[in-house]
């Protein structure tokens, strides 16, 4: 989500005359989109403002602005502690970016958009934004591949996170606005899309989207998609388990260029924990829709998230999170030690864990899934795979598989662009990519 905000921000900038730099000394305005997820993440945004601090005073011109969920979470605070900060600007202001920094003049460092730190009624892109132009910035180098956001916001309120709090509630973008930004992208040479959002399998809950007389739900809407000329690929993320329909399930089966991959946070293999972070399922739920995902689509890769020592985490739950691995065997998992955030039900929580044996839990369930990750690749060598090339240099060709597999591909032959499918042989796999070799019949 984050990126394609960049994106649609870095666009209106360019639209309203600005130019981009690679080097840093070189900018008059440095725009840090930022995460508020995880504590490190912010963290992180402090210590970049920090180091920041220098360039503004060497060049007294320069306009700094922090967008994203920190500056949603933080607002004012952030102006109040880093007084170089000109512009703070909450996550439903990224459309006005350009008029946002006009408002920011030169020698007043400290603007209160007081307005931008509330939680939206809508989100300007659903009521009817144009759709974005597709290239939008040179340091994107793959453009045949794009994010297409079909829904802001999240109504779960998972005991952990701050998502609803710093993107507001769900909201679904009009089914034509959507369809309409697709097919421009196509249009423009964009061959693969994800749709986007922070729970897709919701998409029309809340704010139901009608086409014609009839209700349109996320499985409509990917047949929608799917049809439309020159889409070669499609994908979707995220979904939570507990909306995962067997109508979504079965577009696996019945929509022919939906790639065979899925991430599916399923956060912890507790029961017990599962309830305590509010994620409303349990896990003979979870593995009912994996094993039918798996039924429907035996060649289909699933990644999920996973969160260790969250609190109250005994070692028998954090053992049950080791069988669920087992038992799934995920292609891959993004995998984090529990951390407090702002406003969350967790952070009152009781039975915090130490920093020791949160790191002691994580290097484990990561040890034993980078094993798992390896078995799973070496599953693919010896077979032919094709690859949406993503770049191709000096020889040295990287793309990747509908499963989303990284493949890296040796003395490539020169003719082969970005954009192109391949197939490739898979000959090695390590833990996070495959390498490959294009077959003499298929040059
Ligand atoms: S589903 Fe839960 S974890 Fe995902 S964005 Fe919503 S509140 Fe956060």
């Amino acid at each position: 989500m984050n990126i394609r905000d960049s994106e649609i921000m870095a666009q209106k900038l360019a639209e309203a005359g600005y130019l981009e730099t690679s080097v840093l000394e070189d900018a008059s305005l440095i725009l840090l989109n930022t995460c508020s997820v995880r504590g490190k993440a912010e963290q992180k945004v402090f210590s970049m403002l920090g180091s920041l601090r220098k360039l503004k005073a060497e060049n007294p011109d320069l306009k700094i602005c922090v967008a994203g969920c920190v500056a949603q979470q933080e607002g004012q605070k952030i102006i109040d502690r880093m007084e170089h900060v000109n512009l703070v600007i909450g996550t439903q202001h990224i459309y006005n970016i350009p008029e946002l920094l006009e408002r920011s003049t030169n020698n007043k460092t400290a603007i209160n958009l007081s307005d931008s730190y509330e939680i939206p009624k809508y989100i300007p892109q659903v009521s009817g934004h144009p759709a974005p132009a597709p290239q939008i910035s040179d340091s994107q180098q793959f453009q045949f591949s794009r994010f297409v956001t079909i829904m802001q916001g999240c109504n779960n309120f998972c005991t952990y996170c701050v998502v609803p709090y710093t993107r507001g509630r769900e909201v679904s973008r009009k089914a034509t606005d959507i369809v309409n930004e697709i097919q421009t992208l196509i249009e423009a040479g964009v061959v693969e899309i994800t749709l986007l959002g922070q729970n897709v399998n919701s998409y029309g809950c809340t704010n139901p989207v009608t086409h014609g007389a009839l209700p349109y739900s996320f499985p409509d809407l990917l047949a929608e998609v799917s049809s439309i000329s020159g889409l070669q690929r499609l994908r979707f993320t995220t979904s939570h388990p507990k909306d995962l329909s067997e109508r979504l399930i079965e577009c696996f089966d019945q929509i022919d260029n939906l790639c065979p991959q899925i991430h599916l946070p399923v956060q912890s293999g507790s029961d017990r924990i599962l309830k305590r972070m509010n994620r409303k399922y349990c896990i003979s739920d979870y593995l009912e829709k994996v094993d039918l995902l798996k039924a429907i689509r035996p060649d289909i890769a699933i990644t999920t998230d996973i969160i260790v020592g969250f609190p109250g985490e005994t070692e028998e739950d954090f053992q049950q999170t080791l069988e669920l691995l087992e038992r799934v065997r995920y292609h891959g998992s993004f995998s984090f030690k529990y951390s407090d955030r702002p406003e969350t039900r967790a952070a009152d929580l009781d039975g915090k864990l130490s920093e020791a044996e949160k790191g002691r839990r994580l290097q484990e369930f990561q040890k034993r899934q980078d094993e798992i990750s390896l078995e799973r690749n070496r599953e693919y060598v010896g077979y032919q795979k094709s690859i949406l090339v993503e770049n191709n240099s000096e020889g040295k060709m990287m793309g990747r598989t509908v499963t989303n597999h990284i493949v890296h591909v040796e003395q490539a032959p020169d003719h082969i662009v970005p954009g192109s499918l391949v197939t490739a042989e898979i000959i090695h796999a390590g833990r996070h990519s495959l390498k490959g070799a294009i077959p003499p019949s298929r040059i």
